[in-house]
């Protein structure tokens, strides 16, 4: 058993770490530096004390507003606070035992999370993220839990990921192109899913993309019945990928799986 006190530190560290990547998820679209100038309000820019800056807590004690002008802080800084504390959580007990796949794992995790905001956000996804999970694909194949084998066989296995990755949601765009006579997948998810497929092998790629044509479809269906969009309008994939993504890094649901519960 793991004692309480431990849950406690590694879910203010989650809050913290999610804190840090509100920032990115704010300033890398816009090309602004992650360090400084401190974070301000958008709005009265006036900058925000420490003591306003605590993850999750000032959010609930201010109520939702700035301090000076009660501009309202978006609903996103808190939810990604919450949801990288309990996806840290989560990694950590999972993977505890085997320190460098954690290391690995949550890093990928944390990349997504700032992925799927700002695709949610901006319907982009900057390549160059995708370029680093491939390249911590590559680095962690050789302590990755869902390769085997010697060193050549576990690089194969990222490579074939990474591969098949690009070819299976290539082949999606295309087909989504000639279907509905519209760019139906970006060009952005082709490359985050060589990430995806790097780090999770070609079972990992099968099982995101199978999750994420569920979650979206059902984001989709919600909100035509909230009359917030028509068919056919744009969803991001994205974030949908990147929730199946880092729930095959907490536990790979193969194609397999699937079929067991029938
Ligand atoms: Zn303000």
């Amino acid at each position: 058993m793991i004692p309480e006190i431990i849950l406690i530190i590694v879910f203010v560290f989650g809050l913290l770490i999610g804190s840090f990547l509100n920032v990115c998820i704010s300033r890398l679209p816009e090309s602004l530096s992650i360090i400084r100038p401190r974070s301000r309000c958008p709005k009265c820019l006036t900058p925000i004390s420490f003591y306003d800056n605590v993850p999750l807590v000032s959010f609930i004690l201010l109520r939702g507003r700035c301090r000076h002008c009660a501009a309202p802080i978006p609903w996103r800084y808190p939810v990604v606070e919450l949801v990288t504390a309990l996806v840290t959580a989560l990694l950590f007990f999972k993977w505890v035992m085997t320190p460098l796949w954690l290391s690995a794992a949550l890093a990928a995790a944390y990349i997504l999370i700032v992925v799927a905001f700002i695709d949610f956000e901006t319907m982009m996804i900057a390549d160059v993220f995708s370029f680093v999970l491939v390249g911590l694909g590559v680095v962690a194949c050789w302590f990755n839990p869902y390769f085997t084998g010697p060193f050549l066989n576990r690089l194969f296995s990222c490579f074939m990921g990474a591969i098949s990755g690009t070819f299976i949601i290539w082949l999606m765009a295309w087909l989504g192109t000639r279907i509905y006579k519209k760019e139906a997948v970006g060009e952005g998810d082709i490359f985050l899913m060589a990430g995806i497929g790097a780090l999770t092998g070609w079972e990992g790629v099968v099982s995101a993309l199978i999750m994420a044509s569920f979650f979206g479809s059902v984001y989709g269906v919600s909100l035509m019945l909230a009359k917030k969009a028509r068919r056919f309008d744009h969803i991001p994939f994205g974030p949908f990928l990147t929730l199946g993504a880092v729930i095959n890094l907490y536990h790979l649901i193969r194609i397999t799986d699937f079929f067991m519960w029938y």
